[in-house]
């Protein structure tokens, strides 16, 4: 079988036999990948031609576009499974890979709901520039208009592109995708499904099975570069000289020498301690310790290490190697025999510095498969005990089922060594010590992507230290490549060009379409509280009567709500306060400023859920009078739930209650929800 490039819209075969591809279980020949005839060039232009399909969608519709086709694809999972067999993976294994990259479909098309129904988001807060407030600055972000370029690795070939692709389509920007070319082919098998079913917009997404040398030579400065794999490749990829001249992102996930460390509480009897023991034996054994997150380095209390030694190897004489078909295996192939060899010989550079204590590289079972021919390899645990002379632990990566456990004594010596990785994705410690806990994570936090605490009470929900989730940050310094994806809506920004902008708080709100303090203002007819949602403009304005503030309103105020605090209620013991007299209670203010901007009749309001950015500015006396403006500041479409629901939007209305002197004396944001017309 030959696969296939999806370049132009059309699936295109190499022009020479490339690179032979084999199962990893039984060594059999699957097939052969290349991209020899390929013009990357023409395929930048394609992507950057049709780019303007995605852009042109809003947020909530590439959203909306990410979930149909997740639904998609996990209606052809179990094709998939089978497919992913091939590359050594258990059902564990292809779940996480699979199931994982769908769920990242899943969690950025939610996302859609932080953003607004534009093709761009405003981004941050207004910020003030004059002393009037005639010229005010902001941000917004736009879609980049170029192509999102993803070299991975070889070790996730679904949630690889999937974790990718979820985050540039929903910034509105196509990609071409490079897996590694040993396990292109479940890629392929999973864009073929995307291609067949019509979901994403022409030049979405493009595909590259075989060798990409030469791919950087087209990118532009709208182009991102992400890449994941080996350090040695990133740094020679980093340093295109395309990429420094275009001023071209590029952002690097490399291996890392990630850590796990057992906290001094955690003694063997501790539920911690046997926390511990699980988490290091599904590290080591999941994807058979292909996993960029796996955890190479123990770093155990000197005084445990045989418990943790005996435990460890324990728990890994459960390890049943083998075919993941056969019923009861529990780790199966890495993905290659160059693999086998590569991490091998990254053993025997360990061992130089390190004893082998438990596991084998060629006594060991393998149950069905071909143990000649497939790629297997047993759990090896390593011991150093001098881990601040031989060095090699921290900056060795054998990228198998691999890891190396090694002492400390004081747990500052446990921050020194964490951070020896020089830079790492993850790292968890293990301890029900609160304080042991925080001056861990304090002192190590600089040195890594993310910090992942386990005790009794997170152990059965944690997600576990290998798993990257949607919507935290994945990525890590130094060694670990310095860059940083998903994250949610971190991870968009990625993909999006921010600029700031200045003018006029109306311009602004022109612009933004949300309203900015000090823009021109509406007077609405009828009152907005009449309006459907689709007809209430940004800047519509209703000016309230007034109502001057009296004692008993104080005093009626305290007794409903039960709130008799002193500088309310007590006019005597005002001295050493900022009042100069009984002060209305801010909430009053507020449930007097509806009373004065309601419009009470049935209409197309639904209800108001909720208050934001409330502040009371001005204390408000009795013998003062308030009145309100209640502006229209942003409308939020909102999707049908089912077809029985009634259609709305989110409506957000500043609340300005100002005094007899116009000064504003409390502001709020009041969130509505509002019919949309034809409703009753
Ligand atoms: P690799 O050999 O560095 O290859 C990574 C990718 O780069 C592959 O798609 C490869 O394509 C491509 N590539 C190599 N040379 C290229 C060139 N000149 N131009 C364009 N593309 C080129 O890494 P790997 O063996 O696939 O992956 C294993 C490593 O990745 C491990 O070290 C692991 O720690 C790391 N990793 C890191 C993360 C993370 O998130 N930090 C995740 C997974 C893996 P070909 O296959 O066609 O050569």
């Amino acid at each position: 079988m030959k696969f296939k490039n999806y370049a132009l819209g059309e699936w295109v075969a190499g022009s020479d036999e490339g690179q032979t591809l084999f199962n990893a279980i039984n060594g059999e020949v699957i097939g052969t990948a290349s991209s020899s005839g390929l013009d990357f060039g023409d395929m930048f232009t394609y992507a950057r031609d049709n780019g303007y399909h995605l852009r042109n969608m809003t947020f909530h519709e590439r959203g909306r576009m990410l979930k149909a086709l997740a639904l998609y694809l996990n209606s052809k999972k179990e094709d998939f499974y089978k497919t992913s067999w091939a590359t050594g993976a258990t059902r564990v294994d292809s779940w996480i890979d699979i199931e994982g990259g769908i769920g990242n479909l899943f969690a950025y098309s939610s996302l859609r709901r932080q953003f607004p129904n534009e093709t761009f988001y405003v981004d941050g807060d207004l910020v003030g520039l004059s002393k009037t407030g005639s010229f005010i600055g902001h941000h917004i972000a736009v879609p980049k208009e170029g192509v999102a370029v993803h070299i991975n690795a070889f070790n996730f070939p679904v949630w690889g592109m999937l974790e990718k692709i979820a985050v540039n389509l929903l910034a509105g920007v196509p990609a071409i995708v490079k897996p590694a070319t040993i396990t292109s082919y479940l890629t392929e098998h999973v864009v073929r499904e995307i291609a067949a079913s019509g979901i994403l917009p022409k030049g979405s997404l493009q595909l590259i099975c075989g060798s990409a040398r030469g791919i950087l030579d087209h990118v532009e400065s709208q182009d991102v570069v992400t890449f994941t794999g080996s350090a040695s490749t990133g740094r020679m990829l980093k340093s295109h000289p395309r990429l420094i001249d275009h001023s071209v992102p590029f952002n690097m996930e490399a291996d890392s020498l990630n850590a796990c460390i057992l906290g001094q509480d955690a003694v063997p009897g501790t539920e911690e301690f046997d926390l511990f023991i699980k988490e290091i034996r599904k590290e080591m054994t999941v994807k058979a310790g292909q996993k960029c997150t796996a955890i190479r380095r123990i770093m155990v209390p000197e005084n445990l290490m045989e418990d943790v030694q005996i435990a460890i190897g324990q728990a890994l004489s459960k390890t049943t190697i083998g075919d993941p078909q056969i019923e009861g295996v529990r780790m199966g192939a890495l993905a290659g025999k160059e693999q086998v060899a590569e991490v091998s010989s990254k053993v025997s550079e360990l061992l130089k510095s390190s004893q082998l204590v438990y596991g084998s590289l060629d006594q060991f079972e393998v149950v069905g498969g071909d143990k000649t021919k497939g790629a297997y390899l047993s759990p090896l645990l390593l011991r150093n005990d001098a881990p601040f002379e031989n060095m090699a632990s921290h900056n060795v990566e054998a990228f198998g089922p691999v890891s190396t456990i090694m002492p400390y004594k004081e747990l500052s010596d446990a921050v020194a060594l964490a951070k020896l990785g020089l830079g790492s994705l993850v790292c968890s410690f293990v301890s029900n010590d609160r304080k042991a806990v925080r001056d861990f994570t304090i002192g190590a936090a600089s040195h890594h992507g993310r910090i992942h605490i386990l005790n009794r009470e997170s152990g059965k929900e944690s997600t576990g230290h290998g798993s990257p989730m949607p919507m935290l940050v994945h990525g890590g310094p130094g060694r670990a490549g310095g860059g940083e994806e998903m994250g949610g809506k971190r991870g968009v920004a990625h993909y999006m060009q921010r600029t700031a902008i200045q003018g006029s708080p109306s311009m602004i709100t022109a612009i933004t379409n949300q309203y900015q303090y000090g823009a021109k203002q509406v007077e609405s007819e009828p009152h907005v509280f009449r309006k459907h949602f689709e007809d209430l403009v940004v800047g519509d304005t209703v000016t309230t009567h007034k109502h001057s503030v009296t004692e008993t309103d104080i005093t009626n105020f305290a007794n409903v709500s039960g709130d008799n605090f002193y500088a309310h209620m007590d006019a005597t013991s005002l001295e050493g306060t900022i009042f100069e007299q009984r002060v209305a209670h801010g909430y009053f203010v507020l449930s007097k400023a509806a009373g004065l901007f309601v419009d009470p009749k049935k209409g197309p309001v639904l209800l108001n859920y909720g208050i934001e950015e409330a502040r009371f500015t001005k204390p408000v006396y009795p013998g003062m009078t308030i009145g309100v403006r209640l502006t229209v500041k942003e409308k939020v479409d909102q999707e049908k739930r089912s077809e029985d629901d009634i259609a709305k939007g989110i409506v957000k209305f500043l609340v300005d209650v100002y005094d007899e002197t116009g000064d504003t004396v409390a502001i709020a944001t009041i969130l509505t929800m509002v019919k949309k017309r034809n409703q009753d």
